[in-house]
């Protein structure tokens, strides 16, 4: 199978195009390496898809270029043409999206509608992309379901998001392409963002620092380890793209279209405080934070818990890594790559 990761130098691109090529997929890589954070964390990655690509005989490909860039994307689309697409570039993170909502109309509405275009002129099987918990906005009714309380954003990114999932809808119904959308809910694991909660915390404590805890720590995260996101992205991505008859009728996001149009939550249904989650990584690292305790930060939901039940219907989704366990092979990575 041919298939275009966007965001290939990111968190969880470089570990779904690692995991594609590594099951002997033609993967082409597609990211514009912005400097959103730490670059030379991006160049890392991909050298390491390269090397990846190259020990499994060369089917790996990287286009540097921007997904706002239409003649960019159609030219790889042209040049590759790809079965099926993953899409994971976006300006990620909420309170970015506070100070600079602009980058998040580049590459999450122009950049998306690109590639919804692009899927339409060249044809794919199956565009999978990616969407998130935070479109549940404040909803307090846990778990969160597809079904209920997407349409109330808290910030510019969770709207973008949305907005990627109702684009994605009408042209699923348009123009028949197969789209399925994933929610997914705080990612962690090796190689991840230095912008999220469990590379600060770890960077601080091991330099002794205070690390910053919102709203008292007292707010839950469904946090969900990297590998369980890639293992369904990839089930999701192998899913026929033939309309699934025997699938939900009564889901929110059932056949109105005419090619399949699917909504999934991708989380651990697990929930774990704040407070619970620096502890575990105080016990990975074998040292004490110091804490600066702050309020709730504009923008942040209060709670986040995915009920996966969905997920797991349709493609025996079952996540499996304890937040312990998790967190204790994110500390083992960093510790190796910054030698610390
Ligand atoms: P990331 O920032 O590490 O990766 C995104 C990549 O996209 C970056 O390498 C960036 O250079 C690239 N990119 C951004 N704009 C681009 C553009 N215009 N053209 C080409 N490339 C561009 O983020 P991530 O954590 O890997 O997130 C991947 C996807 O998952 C994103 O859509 C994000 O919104 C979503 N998501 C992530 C989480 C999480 O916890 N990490 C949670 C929910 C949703």
């Amino acid at each position: 199978m041919k298939v275009l990761v966007t965001g290939s130098a990111g968190f969880i691109g470089y570990h779904v195009a690692a995991r594609l090529i590594e099951r002997g997929d033609s993967v082409v890589g597609f990211d514009v390496v912005n400097d959103y954070y730490d670059v030379n964390l991006k160049r890392a990655r991909l050298s390491r898809l390269e090397e990846l690509g190259t020990r499994q005989g060369g089917h790996y490909r990287f286009v540097e270029a921007d997904i706002a860039d239409p003649s960019a994307l159609n030219g790889a689309f042209e040049d590759h043409r790809f079965d099926r697409v993953v899409h994971l570039a976006a300006q990620a993170g909420v309170r970015y999206s506070i100070e600079n909502p602009q980058a998040y109309v580049v590459s999450n509405l122009i950049g998306f509608s690109n590639l919804l275009e692009a899927c339409r002129r060249h044809g794919c099987e199956h565009l999978v992309y990616a969407s998130t918990s935070s479109v549940y906005g404040g909803q307090t009714d846990m778990p969160f379901s597809e079904g209920r309380g997407a349409d109330h954003p808290l910030q510019f990114y969770a709207a973008t998001k949305r907005a990627n999932e109702l684009m994605a809808h009408s042209y699923s119904h348009l123009y028949s392409l197969p789209t399925t959308g994933l929610r997914f809910f705080t990612v962690y694991g090796p190689w991840g963002r230095p912008d999220m909660a469990l590379f600060k915390f770890t960077r601080n404590i091991l330099a002794g620092e205070p690390i910053e805890v919102f709203n008292h720590g007292n707010h839950t995260r469904d946090f969900t380890y990297v590998d369980d996101i890639v293992e369904g992205v990839v089930r999701t991505l192998d899913k026929p793209a033939s309309p699934d008859t025997n699938f939900d009728p009564a889901a929110p996001d059932s056949a109105i279209s005419s090619a399949p149009f699917r909504i999934f939550n991708i989380g651990n249904s697990n929930p774990v405080k704040l407070m619970d989650y620096i502890r575990a990584i105080e016990t990975a690292l074998g040292r004490e934070a110091k804490l600066t305790m702050l309020p709730l930060q504009p923008g942040d939901a209060p709670d986040t818990f995915s009920d996966t039940s969905r997920l797991a219907q349709w493609i025996g989704y079952a996540p499996s890594t304890s937040v312990t366990v998790g967190v204790s092979r994110f500390v083992d990575w960093y510790r190796d790559h910054y030698r610390v």
